[in-house]
């Protein structure tokens, strides 16, 4: 038995109480303590050093409870009062789509090149100053590979001066030591690193480029010794998820301050990798070994793009006869697994706006219409903060306000947004055999019928 498989806990009866208690945390607590980040791919957590080692801690975790307070401030404040909206805390942003790798699983499918029709600085600027009427929130500069940008500092200045917070979503390969001075010189608190494997070997052939593990190890070592914190993340997927033992060990060796796992959601590139991703159950096991290995694991711990993970740890929370409480499980308690379209939104590179990079859909264009328009406005954000909306058993589901489901993985399998997410183990009590069977037919019809409208695009497409 690995350590991976040694994390698994069965389930326990749910304790109703504990849950409503939680939602109504979850969703009144999430702009003041830390958040999920689901960024597109290499994304980038908000910062926060984890510090010390877990030694005699007391509490669940540890380093977690310390992460980086998400973004908001007077403006959320105001906008919230008159709209009765909440503001956006965090804003990831594919400032490029240009990359030097071609990674399998990207989502952003980004190839090394000029991609036409990314924002212009002066675009992305008007972006910022309208986005700080509502908001000061974090804002994690992706890509693509974002370092290819060569105004990239002059953007992170741009948004500081505007009252947010930015930090860079990396693969570090083009880490100098001079680009290292630069990110601290700019005030970087945080950089993001996708490593998905613990060798060089498994790494780069995941990667398609050779000597690109080396490559972002030595960028992390160069970002650490110039005093900028870096998070390692990992995308799991069938070929990975028995390796998250020895990844962590090497996030911890490398004296990283943070270890986020990302569930794959099979969109972009990684639509190509579609039989990677791993079965409910195996989800399940991977964030069962997150709960477990976070309770001594010194590093800033956050499962991502895994919604469940908040039901998951709910369950097993009371099978140790505990209560999700912000005092023990820190930030844990006090977020939401999706956030996509209620606290987190995504600017691609040629400025649509969508609930998350891996939601494929666009709202709305920062360069036709403000983003603080789309972010109040649109329809689907709108039904995203509604969760009586949820179908399926998601909707059914006790835990649908610190879960969720990820929408772009319901997207993804049947067009339809709101539907049930396809990789939850989980069956609420108050989903019924009969309902189970009876929404089984209806979830297959949207299926095959999205399928063909997926089909139908695919071949348009070909025939420009
Ligand atoms: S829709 Fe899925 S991928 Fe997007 S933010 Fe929500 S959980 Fe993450
Ligand atoms: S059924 Fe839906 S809301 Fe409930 S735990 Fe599973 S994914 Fe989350």
């Amino acid at each position: 038995m690995t350590e991976f498989d040694a994390g698994m806990n069965p389930i326990d009866e749910v304790d109703e109480q504990a849950i409503a208690d939680a939602e109504a945390t979850a969703q009144e607590g999430c702009e003041t303590v830390g958040v999920a980040i689901p960024l597109g791919r290499p994304g980038g957590h908000p910062g926060g050093h984890p510090g010390g080692h877990p030694g005699d801690r007391q509490r669940h975790g540890g380093a977690r409870s310390q992460g980086f307070a998400p973004g908001g401030g007077p403006a959320a404040k105001a906008y919230e009062e008159r709209t009765g909206i909440k503001a956006p805390r965090i804003i990831a942003w594919e400032i490029t789509r240009s990359c030097n790798l071609s990674c399998i699983h990207c989502r952003a499918a980004a190839e090394f090149g000029h991609y036409p029709g990314e924002l212009s600085l002066d675009e992305i600027k008007g972006v910022i100053d309208d986005i700080a009427t509502i908001s000061n929130p974090i804002i994690i500069l992706t890509g693509g590979e974002p370092l290819m940008r060569p105004d990239i500092w002059e953007i992170i200045d741009y948004a500081r001066a505007a009252g947010c917070a930015p930090v860079v979503g990396t693969n570090a390969t083009l880490i100098t030591d001079e680009i290292a001075a630069q990110l601290a010189e700019h005030k970087i608190p945080r950089i993001s690193v996708s490593i998905d494997f613990a060798t060089a070997e498994e790494h780069d052939s995941f990667r398609r480029q050779p000597g690109a593990f080396a490559a972002s190890i030595e960028g992390i070592r160069r970002a650490k010794a110039a005093g900028v914190g870096v998070q390692i993340n990992t995308t799991v997927t069938k070929l990975n998820a028995d390796s998250l033992p020895a990844i962590h060990d090497l996030a911890e060796d490398l004296g990283v301050d943070a270890f986020h796992i990302f569930m794959l959601v099979p969109t972009g590139r990684g639509s190509e990798i579609e039989d990677l991703e791993l079965p409910p159950e195996g989800y399940e096991k991977a964030l069962t070994w997150a709960y477990e290995r976070q309770k001594t694991s010194p590093l800033h711990f956050k499962p991502t793009d895994s919604p469940h993970y908040y039901r998951i740890i709910r369950q097993l929370a009371k099978a140790e006869g505990k209560q999700v409480t912000r005092e023990e499980y820190g930030m844990d308690a006090m977020t939401r697994g999706c956030l996509g379209g209620i606290t987190f939104c995504f600017i691609s590179h040629i400025g649509d706006v969508q609930p998350c990079g891996y939601f494929d859909m666009q709202l709305g264009s920062v360069k036709e219409q403000k983003f603080s328009e789309i972010w109040t406005h649109s329809p689907v954000f709108n039904d995203l903060r509604d969760y009586s909306k949820l179908k399926g058993k998601c909707g059914a589901c006790e835990y649908k306000g610190v879960c969720g489901g990820c929408r772009a993985r319901a997207l993804a399998a049947t067009g339809d947004y709101m539907e049930e997410e396809p990789y939850c183990a989980y069956v609420p009590p108050a989903w019924t055999p009969e309902m189970a069977a009876e929404h089984a037919q209806v979830f297959e019809e949207k299926a095959v019928a999205w399928d063909q409208v997926l089909e139908e695009r695919g071949t348009l497409l070909a025939g420009q």
